[in-house]
């Protein structure tokens, strides 16, 4: 491998300090992490358009013959203006360039190019503004779209990436072994880049995004299945099967569904065994995971060892630390909450308790799991919603006590065969019903003009006695045009919701704030949220029956789904209201699914065939490492194959000790920002 790939990006020609600084901006300071700053998408100057179908406003492809040409104008200090006229054959069409004499001296008069550019003007006088554009007769024809900062052009970005490239090539490498390429059909790591940033064609571009998807996805399983292979030690918390939850479930003011029985009785026979448990419980929103979790502490606490319940905000570590304790306290058991709010005081005595073995469940946020906070017997970890959490502070909890059994519970429904994919080294357990006496919440997805009847119907409710969220998209107002939850508080309070109480709520809020709202909302002061989705996950008010999402288009379906479950969690009839202005099908088409179906597993299924699972990977959603090539292109198709390519590496070579593993090994590393071969 050539080294100097690895030194500093102003080694490559014309880069020098300026240029080097907007590299080292996104993240690019050698010309290696340059070679993998792969394009968001391609643009294909093949699919041109005639200029009279070119609208206002948009970016397009046009074939223009150029007339002639203007001389260059000096407008002021820093802005020259270069303008041309061109022919589709049909119309004419200014071309217009600011600032890049040397862009515009390049084009010939009577030369015929393709361009790509955004189109100002009227439907008098087109326009197009600085174009990228390839002469006809040249075959690079598909070119890339970076992820650009202010000030790097891509042109700038392709000449330095040729060079990058160029160096790269003097010393070819590779990761896989040959059997494997063969096996799988894939091309050389090579090829795969040089075709990535420049494709030959369409196909060779697909090869590409394949091998190097496919790179990511194995080092993923590589890293998931070494540490399953890890995990195979015996715990100090083995439990007794004698030991019966009779008396807790006498305690519950409910009696517990089929579902939630079998996920309770199949987690305690986990919990006997030798080797620690390490479960997803996986149960739509409502379907009352709080209750299983709760008679696992139970059954935990009557073995004689500890509980940490981790929860990802501090309103749900208090709203959950309130259910424990009065399903177990009445039998008991001791439990206490720990977040960022609580006091200095009570903190120490609550460490000095938990030390002592006084507490039996510590529910909490990631402030349970400092270093200073010290267990008697930690037998159980409980992660709730899980998804919230990184890899890192999952690990780190683990690793407080001589493994304990990790329960991960999510409401996010994973289709089974990728929750199989990603999450190889979980066994699942999933609650399909839930509680009995639920009416189905009424889904409408309506646009901005049904909004005063939207608000007729929600203050409706609010004089029925019950509860209402809004929920928008943004915290602040910015050019986006979106919908921001302070702006819109405000002006409901002066209008819409006028007479009703309302309180604003985001993620931006202190803790303290944010609990003491959340605490006002949950006993009925507060009629009505307006809010960011904090209250995403796992918010339990069962008075609130309607549920309104601002700029619905901004949501992933899962993320619909979440918020809805908001609502429909008691006796009354319930509502989601979505508002949206976007006519784009996909948009459409989520919308659709949404007031169709209830059912967070089919949701899940219609969100993997939307998105493919690329989705699931992206933005480290269920705490796996982030993907940067694999989360846009990836399918599932591929991942399966990865997961079957790492399994045959590994029972070749357990802990990728061999040399010819070394690269894999390295690249796995830095993928889980840490050596998980231990
Ligand atoms: P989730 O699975 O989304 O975390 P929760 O545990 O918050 O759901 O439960 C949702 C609501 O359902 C709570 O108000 C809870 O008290 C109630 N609940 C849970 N189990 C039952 C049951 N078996 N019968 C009736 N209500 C239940
Ligand atoms: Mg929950």
């Amino acid at each position: 491998m050539n080294t100097s790939l690895f030194t500093d990006i102003e080694c490559l020609k014309g880069v020098g300090k300026a240029t080097g600084e907007k590299y080292r901006k996104i993240g690019i300071s050698s010309p290696y992490e340059l070679i993998y700053h792969i394009p968001r998408n391609y643009l294909d100057f093949r699919a041109y358009i005639p200029i009279a179908q070119a609208e206002i406003n948009t970016y397009c492809v046009l074939k223009l013959k150029i007339i002639s040409k203007g001389t260059p104008k000096q407008i002021r200090k820093g802005l020259v203006i270069c303008r041309a006229n061109a022919t589709d054959g049909t119309d004419n069409i200014t071309i217009t360039i600011f600032n890049n004499v040397y862009t515009f001296h390049a084009l010939q008069t009577g030369e015929t190019y393709y361009m790509y550019g955004k189109i100002n003007g009227n439907m008098l006088q087109r326009e197009i503004t600085s174009p990228v554009y390839v002469k006809i007769g040249d075959t690079a024809l598909i070119q890339p779209i970076y992820r650009l900062t202010q000030g790097l052009t891509i042109n700038t970005v392709r000449a330095n990436m040729r060079d990058a490239l160029d160096m790269m090539h003097e010393y070819p490498f590779e990761t896989l072994s040959f059997d494997i390429l063969q096996k799988y059909q894939l091309t050389t790591l090579m090829s795969a880049l040089e075709n990535i940033h420049f494709p030959q064609s369409s196909f060779t571009a697909e090869q590409a995004k394949r091998r190097l998807s496919f790179d990511e996805l194995l080092k993923l399983q590589l890293g998931m299945l070494i540490m399953k292979a890890q995990r195979q030690h015996h715990t100090s918390f083995r439990m007794d099967k004698n030991i019966k939850t009779d008396e807790f479930t006498e305690n519950l003011p409910f009696k517990l569904t089929d579902g939630q029985a079998d996920a309770i009785a199949e987690i305690i026979d986990d919990m006997c065994r030798d080797i620690p448990m390490n479960r997803l419980l996986q149960g739509d929103v409502g379907s009352g995971k709080t209750a299983v979790a709760s008679a696992i502490c139970y059954f935990t606490a009557k073995n004689g060892f500890q509980s940490a319940v981790m929860a990802p905000t501090s309103i749900l570590a208090i709203q959950h630390a309130k259910t424990f304790t009065s399903f177990l306290e009445p039998l008991g058991i001791k439990v206490a909450v720990l977040t960022s709010a609580t006091t200095a005081k009570n903190r120490t005595q609550i460490l000095k308790e938990l030390a002592g073995g006084e507490i039996d469940v510590l529910v909490g946020t990631h402030a349970i799991i400092q270093k200073d906070v010290e267990y008697k017997s930690l037998g159980l970890v409980i992660t709730d919603e899980q998804h919230r959490f990184g890899v890192s502070q999952r690990t780190a909890l683990a690793e407080k006590s001589d493994f304990p059994h990790k329960l991960v519970m999510s409401a996010t429904p994973i289709p089974r065969t990728l929750a199989l994919n990603i999450y190889g080294d979980l066994d699942i357990s999933s609650i399909k019903q839930l509680p009995k006496g639920r009416t189905p919440i009424k889904t409408y997805a309506v646009t901005g003009k049904k909004r005063d009847g939207a608000f007729g119907f929600i203050r409706d409710r609010l004089n029925e006695g019950r509860q209402a969220y809004i929920v928008c998209p943004m915290i602040e107002d910015n050019e986006n045009d979106l919908f921001a939850v302070k702006t819109y508080a405000e002006n409901a309070k002066k209008s819409t919701l006028n007479g009703y109480t309302t309180a604003l709520l985001h993620g931006k809020m202190k803790s303290a704030e944010k609990e003491e709202i959340m605490e006002k909302f949950s006993n009925g002061e507060i009629q009505v949220l307006i809010c960011t989705t904090v209250i995403e996950v796992g918010v339990d008010v069962p008075n609130a029956v309607v549920i309104l999402i601002e700029n619905a288009e901004r949501f992933g379906l899962s993320q619909l789904h979440q918020l809805r479950g908001r609502v429909g969690r008691g006796k009354y009839e319930s509502s989601c209201i979505l508002i949206t202005d976007n006519k784009n099908d996909e948009c459409i088409n989520r919308m659709k699914i949404m007031c169709r179906t209830t059912d967070g597993f089919e949701i899940a299924e219609e969100d993997l065939k939307m998105r493919g699972p690329g989705d699931f990977f992206g933005n480290a959603q269920h705490g796996l490492p982030p993907l940067k090539i694999a989360d846009a292109f990836c399918s599932m198709e591929l991942s399966e194959t990865a997961k079957k390519c790492a399994e045959e590496i590994l029972a070749d070579d357990p802990k990728l000790e061999k040399p010819e593993n070394h690269a894999l090994k390295m690249e796995t590393i830095k993928l889980f920002n840490k050596d998980i071969t231990g």
